[in-house]
């Protein structure tokens, strides 16, 4: 299950179900539109964790003007698995004049390859060089020397980066671990953890009837919030006025919801009789 939370209220603005096969780093650019069709306006900013730091969704996000806070998966990988204790990209150079790369020890990289699924240029140095160097053992493992990719769009890619590595940025990424499993974990009191064998298809219409409740209760939260603030003399709320605005708002859910309108009629009901 994938939901798009919204920070300030925690409100679900989009969920989908998937099998556990599809790749989550796909399903960003779908829930930003979802997203963007139930508020009417896109995201200014999406903060997610690195398993959807992608190169494609950077770009997604630099395309539909929105401010990617998550880390890069090539940056949370740095360091591990095969790549441990080889010298990591920035301390080579690029030199835009040049179109080359220049190495810790002065050497050019020049552009060879074109990848055209991955729409990478490769660098590399030739083994002649790399042969001779002191620090072949920490630059590279290959038998043909040191290679770098520069993606066709790394400029915009790199203000994405620059984003996605700022202060705001981390801040965003610590909060949506508590904000995401307080989503969930909300979710767990209407049988969410109980989806197996049930198929798919049902699987999303339980995640469409539970995010619904679990929005409906925000209405609920907020409004008690606003019937104390109007005890303490801060704001005049009444009840009749409360269950007005209740209901205005599940009219829209309600538009969201088309696969399963009758049960989430019947759930909305439910939570409004009780929120009376
Ligand atoms: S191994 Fe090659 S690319 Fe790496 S530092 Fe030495 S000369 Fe430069």
């Amino acid at each position: 299950m994938h939901r798009a939370v919204d920070e300030t209220h925690e409100v679900i603005t989009a969920t989908t179900v998937t099998s556990a096969s599809v790749n989550e780093a796909n399903l960003m650019a779908p829930l930003l539109n979802a997203h963007k069709r139930t508020m009417g306006k896109m995201a200014r900013v999406c903060v997610a964790d690195s398993k959807y730091g992608t190169i494609g969704n950077y770009l997604a996000c630099y395309d539909m003007k929105v401010k990617g806070h998550f880390e890069s998966i090539e940056k949370a990988h740095r360091g591990h698995g095969v790549r441990k204790g080889i010298l990591p990209k920035e301390s080579f150079i690029y030199r835009r004049q040049s179109d080359s790369f220049i190495c810790p020890e002065g050497e050019e990289l020049k552009r060879r390859n074109f990848n055209k699924n991955r729409q990478q240029f490769e660098y590399m140095a030739s083994m002649k060089t790399c042969g001779k160097c002191h620090l072949l053992d920490q630059c590279t493992r290959s038998k043909t020397g040191r290679s770098l990719k520069r993606h066709l769009r790394q400029n915009e890619l790199d203000i994405m980066l620059e984003h996605a590595g700022s202060k705001q940025s981390q801040k965003d990424i610590r909060k949506r671990q508590h904000l995401m499993e307080r989503s969930f974990a909300r979710g767990s009191r209407y049988g969410f953890k109980r989806a197996r064998w049930r198929r798919l298809w049902r699987v999303k219409i339980q995640e469409l009837l539970t995010a619904t409740v679990q929005n409906i209760l925000v209405y609920v939260r907020y409004a008690k919030d606003r019937r104390s603030r109007a005890a303490a003399g801060l704001r005049i709320s009444t009840t009749s006025a409360s269950v007005s605005w209740y209901r205005r708002n599940l009219m829209r859910l309600r538009s969201q919801l088309n696969h399963a309108p009758m049960l989430v009629e019947r759930a909305c009901v439910m939570e409004l009789k009780t929120a009376r």
